[in-house]
């Protein structure tokens, strides 16, 4: 198929990935640029390009296979902690349109941040403010 999404193309075995974890419902495979050693990618076997094109469901059983990479990962590298997290749309920076979750294990003194590192630009509204709008 001419506009196979790269990630489909890896899961129908066009595209060769080093897996390191797989059941019925995900893939999971190093990410061929890590940002750490150990970076891993994993993907609903199906095509869902967000968050939002999944049923609850779905997202659970997606949920335990990323939570099954992250033990992997955990297992073999020994990280001293791990960020887990997607880039949930383009303006969060995700390019494969193909949701995905990112596992990057970290080490004491690597360098990196946390997610607070991803922005630190709250805008002009309160918090009370804005917690008017989840009333
Ligand atoms: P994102 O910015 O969240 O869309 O991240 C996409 C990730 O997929 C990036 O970290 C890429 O390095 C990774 N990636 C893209 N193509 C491949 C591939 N063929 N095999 C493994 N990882 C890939
Ligand atoms: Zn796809």
């Amino acid at each position: 198929m001419a506009d196979k999404c790269i990630f489909c193309g890896i899961v129908g075995g066009e595209i060769p990935n080093h897996t390191v974890y797989e059941d019925s419902m995900v893939l999971a495979f190093l990410d061929i640029f890590p940002h750490a050693k150990g970076h891993t990618v994993v993907i609903p076997k199906d095509h869902f390009e967000s968050l939002w094109d999944m049923d609850t469901d779905t997202f659970q059983s997606i949920l335990a296979g990323v939570r099954a990479t992250a033990g992997r990962v955990q297992a073999r590298l020994k990280p001293d902690g791990m960020n887990i997290g997607i880039n949930n749309g383009k303006s969060a920076g995700q390019v494969v349109p193909h949701v995905h979750w990112h596992i990057i294990p970290r080490w004491e003194g690597d360098g990196g941040g946390s997610m607070h590192s991803i922005i630190k630009n709250p805008g002009d509204k309160s918090v009370d403010e804005i917690a008017k709008l989840f009333k």
